[in-house]
């Protein structure tokens, strides 16, 4: 969390995207970024993650917030995810709805040949178009897997799947673990660069009320753990979106989302 002079190659570096626009039924999580960085370094808790990185002594980098207009947000974001992965830096973006995570992987699929995007959420996000939107936050899937922006989407969580995503699904090849399905940790052992989506909607809302769809019979914080902890690639960079601050109780969603974030950056840096 501090700035070091001689950057090793790869180090995380946070971006904040305080982006809602795409956002179908709540506004809010443009608000989030601040807020789950204020939860990251909080002294309620320490810095280590559970794979023992000390995130305090590690160098993880913060490029702060864009400044985003509702016109070319998308154009911004894929430059500045580029241009952080340009410099060797290894971006972790803090949405915002999860519509950016197509401008995102813009930016990673022209620099990763052969990635592979694990995808946790309630919601398959492979709708062609939502109320007239192709950009919407439920469609992001959906334009990655046409632009063939990646090798490979597994996602898991799933518990809204409908006929018009299955057959997107099927259409783009998606390997979907459905939440009555888990744990499903044996198909996360890949190897590989990996890209890491996390919707916090995938958790039950017990644990994470701060979200626009509540959507229940969701993850534990653990069980969310236990599955990230399953990844044995690299993982190259990751978002986690969707948190929504007007939703939130206590402030218990951003520490989550705090929890989130410590043990992606552990992972990635102790590849
Ligand atoms: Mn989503
Ligand atoms: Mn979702």
């Amino acid at each position: 969390m501090r700035n070091q002079q001689a950057r090793p190659p790869r180090t995380p570096v946070l971006l904040g995207i305080p982006f809602d626009a795409n956002s179908s039924y709540l506004r809010g999580p443009a608000d989030a970024p601040p807020l789950i960085r204020e939860a990251f370094h909080c002294d309620s808790s320490n810095s280590s993650t559970e794979n023992g990185i000390d995130l305090g002594s590690e160098s993880v980098l913060d490029a702060g917030d864009l400044s985003l207009l509702a016109d070319g947000a998308f154009i911004a974001i894929e430059s500045v995810v580029a241009m952080l992965l340009d410099k060797g830096q290894r971006p972790v973006c803090l949405g915002g709805d999860h519509s950016v995570t197509y401008p995102i992987l813009r930016a990673f699929g022209k620099r990763f040949a052969d990635l592979t995007l694990v995808h946790f959420d309630a919601h398959p996000d492979l709708y062609e178009e939502f109320q007239g939107n192709r950009y919407s936050h439920a469609c992001p899937f959906a334009r990655i897997m046409e632009e063939g922006l990646v090798k490979k989407l597994i996602q898991v969580g799933i518990r809204t799947m409908n006929a018009h995503q299955r057959k997107q699904a099927a259409r783009f090849g998606v390997e979907v673990v459905e939440m009555r399905e888990l744990p499903a940790l044996e198909k996360l052992k890949l190897t590989g660069s990996v890209y890491v989506s996390f919707d916090i909607d995938v958790l039950d809302p017990a644990f994470a009320p701060g979200v626009s769809h509540r959507e229940p019979g969701g993850m534990s914080v653990r069980e969310a753990i236990a599955h990230l902890h399953a990844i044995k690639g690299d993982v190259v960079g990751a978002d986690v979106v969707e948190f929504n601050p007007k939703q939130d109780v206590s402030q218990l969603t951003a520490m989550v989302c705090a929890k989130i974030l410590k043990e992606i950056l552990g992972k990635m840096i102790a590849k």
